[in-house]
C-alpha cells in the first residue's frame, strides 16, 4: 500500500497532537524526531541462554496479532514499557534494550537507524483508526491501519524504523536502502523479525512493510531465519507438529 497523504497541521491538531508523539497509524506521514541520546541500561544480555521474556513471558512474547486475531484482552497493555532514547517512543524494556544493541551494531557498519513508531495503546489505536475511517472510509482505513486490539504496536514488541535520510519513510523502498537490507539480514540476531514480508499480503493482510519489525526473542528469530520461516504463525504451527523438538514451557500456537 502506498503512503498516506500527509496530514495537515489542522488535522494533526484535531488528533490532539498524536502525530507529534509519533503514535499515528503505520502509514501516516507524521513527523518524527530522530532518535538521539545515550544508551539504555543493559538489563538483558544473551549469551546463548534465554532472555527474560523468553523465560518468563513467552505467551505474550510470541502472541500472534492479526486482522483476524485480536489481542486478549483487547485492551492489553504491557506493564514494563520504557522510553526509547526519546520519550515520544516506548517499548517493552527487553525490546528497547535489544533494539539498542541492534542500533549499535548497525552504526558500527555505517548504518544509522531511527525509531519512527513504537508502542501504541488500545486507546491511541482506536483514535487513529477512527480518524482514518472518518477521513478515508472504512475500507481504505482497513488497508492501512489496524483496528484497536489488532495492532502489533499495542504489544510493545513492534517498532517502525527508518534511516537518517528519510527518503523512504514508511515506504517499501526502505527495503532497498543499505539500512533496510542490513535490517532484513541481521535483525534476527537481536530477536526481531519483519512481520509483513514481501509477497505475503494474502496471509498477513498487509503489503510488504520492510520498516516494521517485531520482537520475538533471539531464539525464535534465529530459528525462523535459519529455517526460512517468514511468518511467526507458520513457525509456531510447525513447531507444534514436532513435539519432540519443543522446549519446556514453549508457547502453543494461538
Ligand atoms: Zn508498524
Amino acid at each position: 500500500m502506498g503512503p498516506m497523504a500527509p496530514l495537515t497541521r489542522r488535522a494533526v491538531l484535531a488528533l490532539g497532537g498524536l502525530a507529534a508523539t509519533g503514535l499515528l497509524a503505520p502509514h501516516a506521514s507524521a513527523d518524527a524526531a530522530p532518535a538521539t541520546g545515550g544508551r539504555l541500561p543493559r538489563q538483558v544480555r544473551r549469551a546463548g541462554s534465554p532472555t527474560d521474556l523468553e523465560r518468563h513471558d513467552r505467551d505474550n512474547l510470541l502472541v500472534v496479532v492479526t486482522k483476524d486475531r485480536p489481542l486478549d484482552p483487547v485492551d492489553y497493555a504491557p506493564d514494563d514499557l520504557v522510553d526509547w532514547r526519546d520519550p515520544d517512543y516506548q517499548l517493552r524494556a527487553e525490546v528497547a534494550d535489544q533494539l539498542s544493541d541492534l542500533f549499535d551494531a548497525a552504526q558500527e557498519e555505517g548504518h544509522r537507524l531511527r525509531v519512527i513508531s513504537g508502542y501504541r495503546s488500545h486507546e491511541t489505536q482506536r483514535e487513529t483508526y477512527d480518524y482514518w475511517v472518518r477521513t478515508t472510509g472504512r475500507k481504505a482505513a482497513d488497508a492501512t491501519s489496524a483496528r484497536p486490539g489488532h495492532s502489533e504496536h499495542q504489544t510493545g514488541l513492534a517498532v517502525d524504523l527508518d534511516n537518517d535520510k528519510g527518503t523512504c519513510y514508511l515506504d517499501q523502498c526502505f527495503g532497498d536502502t543499505a539500512e533496510g537490507r542490513w535490517l532484513a539480514e541481521e535483525a534476527h540476531r537481536f530477536g526481531f523479525v519483519i512481520s509483513y514480508p514481501e509477497g505475503q499480503r494474502e496471509r498477513t493482510g498487509y503489503t510488504y512493510e520492510p520498516w516494521h519489525v517485531r520482537y520475538v526473542g533471539p531464539t525464535v528469530a534465529g530459528d525462523m531465519h535459519r529455517e526460512g520461516f517468514l511468518l511467526l504463525e507458520d513457525y509456531l504451527a510447525a513447531e507444534a507438529l514436532r513435539p519432540a523438538l519443543r522446549r519446556p514451557g514453549r508457547a502453543r500456537p494461538v
